[in-house]
């Protein structure tokens, strides 16, 4: 016990004696049982909020669409405003404000009466800008949020982020996928999740935009990261992960690989939650980070050989030792022609092509010529040659030369050479070129690109993931594998 006694005068202070201020201090203060008492509840309550905290999975926010009318219907009952809602309804964008009912509103919430309530909004466009665009229902649970931005109406589902997953990893990955590669898929695509929702919250704070471009009179830089939504913290394409909802039935295994791994994430040793990239084939070797994006480090998005049985040191950003191991098919649990497990990754597996690890592409001189020119809109005149003038740690090309008769131009990082050198994209720049049919002027009249692996290659290679888990590996190894310097962990129970 402790206190400060203070008298009128300094005699009346000497006076005091130690027993008067005992019982002084007893009446105005609390005793050290009731002391203790109080401290070890206080304790109890502290632990209690925390454990809560940490055990309550998070909800995420779902942008389904925008448009200047949306039709839905709530299958059960619905509170919005205090009023019990069901049924078909319609709203509609009216002078910057949702028209509903007659009445204007900013901002609508749907809250399910029952937790098995449904709601289905009509015409949701799937395949945004694929030839396969098309306009379906789809049914959903949780809340719908309607809300506004300048002429367009935005349909918002909030649910819970277990639940979420279980639908995009349904639509993302096939049926016939074994249980590790799921766990695995799990993991990566809940960290993604969270990493996003917890940069959305910084952002709004900070509101900084991230430089995507180098541009210069003869070179253009552009990397391609997704530019983050305001509204909600996902939307429901492509762009971020393709939800859509209850409509297609989750598979069992799939549930169990959500269950199995229920809050793990990936973590970096400084606790932040991982970026975990990942691709459909690194050829042989993982890209790293900065390679393909930002020129920063990631440090658990780093090069490495995939395998674990061959540990040697390849510099493939060197030209001579890039054309031997494109020209060579080096081990790799990628490196595989097993039906069963390509299947497991690719889902129109029947329709294409079963070389990607190591890959060839031709071209006539017109036609490179003309691939090039009506994407960059420059005239070089003829092409004379392409010149990779660096390279990642997987022999990926991030800035390549294209040398014309007329002019010189270079581009990069490896999506944007890939997006200008094919029709489509071309499966990886990580190739080398073979200049033939030099004529008298020595212009080459066709250019082979002899390459490997699909996509950019950084993070987990989803075919050599697919085999490690048919050979046996955890969805943890894989893990650690292709994140080392990543940590599994358990973000809540
Ligand atoms: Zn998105
Ligand atoms: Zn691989």
């Amino acid at each position: 016990m402790a206190g400060l006694i203070i008298t009128p005068r300094e005699t009346d202070f000497e006076r005091i004696s130690e027993q008067q201020v005992e019982t002084l201090y007893k009446e105005v203060g609390i005793g050290s049982n009731t002391f203790e008492h109080i401290k070890s509840r206080l304790k109890k309550v502290t632990a209690e909020q925390d454990k809560t905290d940490k055990e309550k999975a998070p909800d995420v926010s779902v942008g389904i669409l925008s448009r200047e009318r949306i039709r839905f219907k709530l299958e059960k009952s619905y509170t919005v405003n205090g009023q019990e809602v069901s049924g078909e309804q319609e709203v509609t964008s009216s002078c910057g404000k949702i028209l509903w009912k007659d009445m204007l509103y900013t901002e609508l919430l749907f809250r399910p009466q029952a937790p098995d309530a449904s709601f289905s909004i009509y015409d949701v466009t799937i395949g945004v800008n694929f030839h396969w665009e098309q306009k379906e229902t789809q049914t959903f649970t949780g809340q719908l949020r309607i809300t506004v931005d300048g002429e367009k109406l935005y349909a918002i589902n909030t649910l819970p982020v277990e639940s979420y997953l279980e639908s995009v990893i349904s639509s993302e990955m096939s049926a016939t996928c074994g249980i590790e590669l799921l766990k695995a898929h799990a993991v990566i695509s809940r960290s993604w999740l969270l990493a996003q929702m917890e940069k959305r919250k910084i952002n709004r704070i900070e509101k900084e935009k991230q430089i995507s471009c180098v541009q210069k009179d003869d070179e253009l830089i552009r990397w391609y990261d997704r530019e983050d939504h305001t509204l909600f913290d996902v939307c429901a394409d492509d762009h971020c992960q393709r939800y859509q909802g209850i409509t297609k039935t989750t598979s069992k295994n799939v549930t169990e690989a959500v269950q199995g791994t229920r809050g793990e994430i990936l973590m970096s040793i400084a606790g932040e939650i991982c970026d975990a990239r990942f691709s459909k084939c690194c050829g042989g070797m993982v890209e790293e980070y900065r390679y393909c994006w930002e020129d920063i480090d990631k440090p658990y998005l780093t090069a490495l050989r995939d395998t674990t049985e061959e540990k040697v040191d390849i510099d493939l950003t060197k030209e001579e030792n890039i054309k031997k191991w494109i020209h060579s098919s080096p081990n790799a649990f990628c490196n595989t022609t097993n039906t069963k497990v390509l299947s497991q990754v690719l889902n129109d597996f029947d329709q294409i092509t079963k070389d990607f690890y190591r890959w060839h592409v031709s071209y006539t001189q017109e036609e490179l010529l003309q691939l090039i020119s009506s994407k960059l809109k420059i005239d070089f005149g003829k092409i004379l040659n392409l010149i990779p003038l660096q390279r990642g740690k997987s022999g990926r090309i991030s800035r390549l030369k294209i040398v014309g008769t007329k002019r010189s131009f270079i581009i990069g990082k490896e999506l944007e050479i890939r997006r200008i050198l094919s029709s489509s994209h071309l499966y990886s720049s990580s190739f080398v070129i073979d200049l033939l049919d030099l004529d008298a002027a020595g212009v080459p009249q066709r250019f082979k690109l002899i390459g490997a692996g699909w996509g950019h290659g950084v993070g987990l290679c989803q075919i050599g993931a697919a085999v490690m888990g048919e050979k046996g590996y955890t969805y943890d190894a894989i893990l650690r594998h292709y994140y080392s310097g990543a940590l599994l962990k358990k973000f809540y129970e």
